[in-house]
């Protein structure tokens, strides 16, 4: 039995492992915290991801080793890797690491992204906005998720106290996308480099954090060109699992954001909404078994329960609907949960996701 090691215990890993029962897969995660909702599906170690003595004893639990979440170590993971292997290879972490690399490397195949500098002082912010103009986000360069670490600047006034705000040096200010909608492409790489796109996937976030996703995305003008833009980089980075590119969709273009060298939450609707799931299509790839198929199975659309959970029985009540409770405790702010609903239209999506949607936000009030 192939033994994959998981940094990350979040809800990421306990669906890695989840998916890695089937398979014949034992899926042993490391986390910071005891609590962490893997644990409740698999073995956990508990560790700092940067202390030596836990991943080593990861990597003896382990044939192979891989994430669940992009701000591990890069360095860590270098040490890690010296001792099992690694997969995604670390260097694909480093990169996704600080927007100012990712952003080079998008320019460097060919993938539109926005204007940006580096920000860090007084005098390089107001170069800065010189060459972006406003309105502009300024963002730190690291450790930024969920849109932490981030402020829209509208003058030059918000510009200072942005840069108080985010401690003043290690910043990227990139342009405003004045976007029509947000879309991400998952896609996955095997150890013998073929690689599989799922459906364009239409995404809406509030306050920086994903509240629900569409697949395949209803029109798909764009459709083929982000996935183009998917495999370029998964092909580039020669990565192997499933990466998530984000992409602004402008009028004309598309623009890309970031990408996650990690199953991601806009790929959750996958595992009932796709043959096959990213979560076992991730482990395939890292445990080099043959991908499966990322078709759509008709019209998915996924809902996340954010800050408390809705009542259970409501959300099972809902015609399709498929509940995931991560098993953590309520916090504002906090993914707790997800639900999925599959339907043969598009059209047939719009009564359970709007039901979706107004549980979720009655109990996160
Ligand atoms: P990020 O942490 O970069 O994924 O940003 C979180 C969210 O903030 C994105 O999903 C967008 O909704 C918004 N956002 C980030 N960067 C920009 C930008 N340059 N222009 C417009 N909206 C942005």
């Amino acid at each position: 039995m192939t033994r994959v090691g998981v940094i990350g215990g979040g809800q990421l890993g306990r669906m890695l492992a989840l998916a890695a029962y089937p398979l014949g897969l034992s899926v042993t995660a490391l986390d910071g915290s005891a609590e962490a909702p893997a644990g409740q599906v698999c073995p956990l170690f508990t560790g700092s991801f940067s202390d030596h003595t836990a991943l080593a004893r990861l990597a003896e639990a382990a044939d192979v080793v891989t994430f669940d979440f992009e701000n591990v170590p890069a360095d860590a993971a270098e040490w890690l890797a010296s001792r099992v292997p690694v997969v995604p290879a670390p260097h694909a972490l480093r990169i996704a690491q600080d927007r100012i690399e990712e952003k080079r490397l998008f320019a460097s195949i060919g993938v539109p992204t926005t204007t940006y500098a580096a920000v860090d002082d007084a005098d390089s912010l107001a170069a800065a906005l010189t060459t972006v103009g406003l309105p502009a986000v300024l963002k730190t360069r690291r450790l930024g998720y969920d849109g932490k670490g981030q402020r829209i600047i509208h003058t030059a006034d918000d510009a200072t106290a942005a840069l108080a705000a985010l401690g003043g040096s290690g910043l990227i200010l990139e342009s405003f996308v004045s976007f029509v909608r947000e879309v991400s492409v998952v896609a996955v790489r095997g150890a013998s480099g073929e690689t599989r796109c799922y459906p364009l996937t239409e995404n809406v976030h509030r306050d920086g954090i994903l509240r629900t996703s569409v697949a395949p995305a209803p029109d798909g003008r764009f459709a083929l060109q982000a996935q183009q833009y998917a495999i370029q980089l998964i092909e580039e980075l020669e990565y192997v699992g499933v990466l998530a590119l984000e992409l602004f969709e402008c009028d004309d273009q598309l623009v890309a954001n970031e990408f996650a060298p990690r199953v991601h939450n806009s790929g959750h609707w996958t595992i009932e909404g796709a043959h096959t799931s990213q979560f076992e299509n991730h482990l395939r790839a890292v445990t080099d078994l043959p991908l499966g198929l990322t078709d759509a199975r008709g019209h998915a659309a996924m809902v996340n329960f954010i800050g408390a959970m809705p009542d259970r029985s409501a959300v099972l009540a809902v015609r399709g609907a498929h509940l995931h409770d991560y098993g953590k405790a309520p916090r504002p702010g906090r993914k707790l949960g997800h639900a999925t609903v599959v339907a043969d239209t598009h059209s047939a999506l719009a009564a359970p996701l709007a039901e979706l949607i107004a549980l979720a936000d009655a109990a996160s009030v």
